[in-house]
């Protein structure tokens, strides 16, 4: 199954469907249906009796295995998390590399259906760079009748390397319009339509209602801000063990959406703080604002290390204070 979206993609890809290359890598913006595009590409190039059109036939052995998620030929790699590891709440997960080096020792041998086999990774970013080396070497030199398909959320973090080796595929994103059907058609009135804007209009995205509370309890006070509210909830936040990447994100994105109302723009995230937005805009300092959303994105690449999050989080939140309070 794909998506509407990528309706046209897809009819694209099928009309230069010989001349398929080693490896492919489908880019695309996160929560999108990349993956879903991916599996239905590979079922298509597994398939024994596609018809015209390459589509899989979903009657023919290989199509069956592949239905029940134990086609022989077919891998997918993906970070797992380990499930004697407690620790790893915080951490960003990785492909390793005897996962990668365990799939090119299976590919030195021969198929096992006797046709194409097909090795999905996604996201591509996740390998770690031992990973990613090994990978590296196997499509310098494919083996026969191997497609690797690549999915990436973020093309600037796959080794230039790989990404050299492998022809690029680009998969849009759903305009808003269609993104809201999708939301509205899957889940009804149970999803809160402005959780779409939060989520970048990527209509894909995990629901996860405590997360959401947790954000809203942020929202709420960056809009009222004040010393020892900021304190309880870096506190709160720390106990509930999320990783220093989401407060990050969500407060960049409100940062964000207060340089937009400033400028009369509307809020791209949180459109439903429009009015506590638009009372802030009136009184903060500008260069505050700016060189903390520089902060912040220093700080993203370690959003997933173990830093003292409490610590981290209540330092910001002193700085959002200082927008209101520092003299421009
Ligand atoms: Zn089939």
């Amino acid at each position: 199954m794909i998506y509407p979206w990528h309706e046209n993609t897809w009819q694209q890809l099928i009309t230069h469907w010989q001349n398929q290359p080693n490896a492919w890598l489908l880019l695309g913006k996160d929560n999108t249906g990349k993956v879903a595009f991916a599996r239905h590409f590979a079922q298509a190039l597994l398939c024994e009796q596609p018809n015209e059109q390459h589509q899989a036939c979903e009657q023919c052995p290989s199509c069956h295995f592949f239905s029940q998620h134990n086609h022989p030929d077919f891998y997918e790699l993906t970070p797992r998390q380990e499930e004697d590891d407690t620790t790893s709440a915080r951490k960003l997960l990785q492909i390793k590399i005897d996962e990668v080096r365990d799939v090119l020792t299976q590919l030195t041998q021969s198929s096992l259906r006797g046709g194409r086999r097909i090795v999905l990774i996604h996201p591509a970013e996740s390998m770690n760079v031992q990973a990613a080396n090994a990978l590296l070497k196997m499509l310098e030199e494919p083996p026969e009748a191997v497609i690797f398909l690549l999915v990436s959320n973020n093309r600037d973090r796959v080794l230039p390397t790989i990404k050299s080796r492998c022809r690029p595929l680009i998969l849009p994103a759903p305009t808003v319009q269609q993104a809201q059907d999708y939301l509205h058609q899957q889940h009804g009135e149970d999803i809160p339509a402005h959780l779409l804007a939060f989520h970048s209009n990527a209509p894909l995205f995990d629901v996860q209602p405590e997360q959401d509370q947790l954000r809203e309890d942020l929202l709420a006070l960056l809009a009222k801000p004040r010393l020892l509210s900021f304190l309880d909830y870096a506190n709160a936040f720390d106990k509930q063990k999320l990783p220093l990447a989401k407060i990050l994100d969500w407060l960049h994105k409100w940062l964000i959406d207060l340089a937009l109302t400033q400028q009369q723009m509307s809020p791209l995230y949180y459109p439903h703080h429009s009015q506590a937005l638009a009372q802030l805009a009136k009184k903060f300092n500008g260069y505050v604002l700016f060189s903390l959303i520089e902060r912040i994105l220093t700080l993203k690449p370690y959003g997933y290390h173990s830093l003292n999050v409490k610590m981290q989080i209540e330092s910001l939140l002193i700085d959002y204070l200082n927008l209101f309070t520092k003299k421009a």
